[in-house]
């Protein structure tokens, strides 16, 4: 900085003061001998109470280790190094300037270490510009949450909020490929209400959904939290249930069947009563992929409604 007249040097001065980036420097014992406006305004800590003494013992809460080693770095190896925000939210604990109800609590920063260099080319000083990016990383922390919630709504069926159909199917795949591979139980069961053309008949629309809406919230209920329930088409509901063999699916899908006889779906001062046929099967390895699973339950589903509804059968 030598090589700058006098009149340029106050400008430096002057823009190192009021420019909206915290500016400091360190010798090599790690004292300061550069202390800018923003840095004052940020930590609360005068210029005067910071210059010529050692940086950590002015800010305890600083992350001494790395902070140091990244200053170090720069003296022994003499090139520019950085902190992001991505890594490391912060260096100085700042408050930041967005609105408390904000989803963060402190200033994010990103940090440039720049060689300051005598006419010799040996650094004498590290310079630390610290930017406040906040702003980014808030903007960037709401579109990651956006995008996980849209993922989550992309695998919901609108109506009842459980698995849609080709969420249900991409994890059926991924349980038979893994029975396939290391072996083990998977049982699948096909449920489908009965005769619900005629509820939608007799009593609209808005009433079958609101027993759509029922039934997936008292289908759910009743199984496993390691369980998977998805709405598969209109009145058909599929759950996979891993870790099962025939007989434990028989004996759920029994269960299943009695609690939707059990109850009836209110709908403007009516008691619509419900019931649903069962359709199951269990993994065979010959099976080999999954839509031969769904196969053998969609037939073991159908034999149930022939077989007078209200029933559970199993496939093979
Ligand atoms: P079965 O006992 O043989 O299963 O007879 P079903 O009447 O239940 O079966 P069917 O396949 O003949 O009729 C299914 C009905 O489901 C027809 C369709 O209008 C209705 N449906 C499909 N999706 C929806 C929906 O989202 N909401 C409502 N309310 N009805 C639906
Ligand atoms: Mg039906
Ligand atoms: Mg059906």
């Amino acid at each position: 900085m030598n090589d700058l007249s006098p009149a340029s040097t106050s400008l430096l001065d002057f823009l190192i003061d009021r420019i909206n980036i915290g500016i400091f420097a360190v010798n090599r014992n790690m004292e300061c001998t550069l202390w800018n406006c923003f840095m004052e305004s940020h930590s609360g800590v005068a210029a005067a109470s910071v210059l010529g003494k050692n940086l950590f013992q002015c800010f305890d809460e600083l992350p001494h280790n790395i902070l140091y080693h990244k200053i170090n770095s720069v003296f022994i190896l003499k090139n520019f190094a950085f902190t992001s925000w991505e890594q490391r939210p912060y260096l100085f604990k700042f408050r930041h300037h967005r609105p408390v109800t904000g989803p963060v609590e402190h200033m994010y920063q990103d940090c440039t270490f720049i060689p300051l260099k005598d006419e010799a080319g040996e650094v004498q000083q590290v310079c630390v510009t610290l930017v406040d990016v906040t702003d980014t990383a808030v903007y960037q922390k709401m579109m990651k949450e956006a995008m996980a919630s849209l993922a989550e709504a992309s695998n919901r069926d609108g109506l009842t909020g459980i698995y849609n159909r080709r969420f249900i199917e991409e994890i059926l795949n991924k349980e038979c490929q893994r029975v396939q591979r290391y072996g083990g139980t998977l049982s699948l069961a096909f449920i489908d209400l009965d005769h619900f053309k005629k509820i939608n008949d007799t009593h609209g629309h808005l009433a079958g959904d609101n027993v759509l809406r029922a039934s997936s919230t008292l289908l759910s209920e009743s199984l496993r939290q390691s369980d998977f329930l998805g709405r598969y088409g209109g009145e058909e509901f599929v759950a996979i249930l891993p870790a099962t063999h025939i007989e434990g699916a028989h004996i759920l899908a029994e269960r299943l069947c009695r609690h939707m006889a059990g109850i009836t779906v209110q709908y403007n001062d009516i008691d619509i009563p419900v019931t649903a046929s069962i359709g199951i099967a269990e993994w065979q390895p010959t099976m080999v992929r999954y839509e031969n699973l769904i196969k053998a339950a969609d037939h073991a589903l159908y034999q149930a409604k022939a077989e007078g509804r209200n029933c559970v059968r199993r496939g093979t």
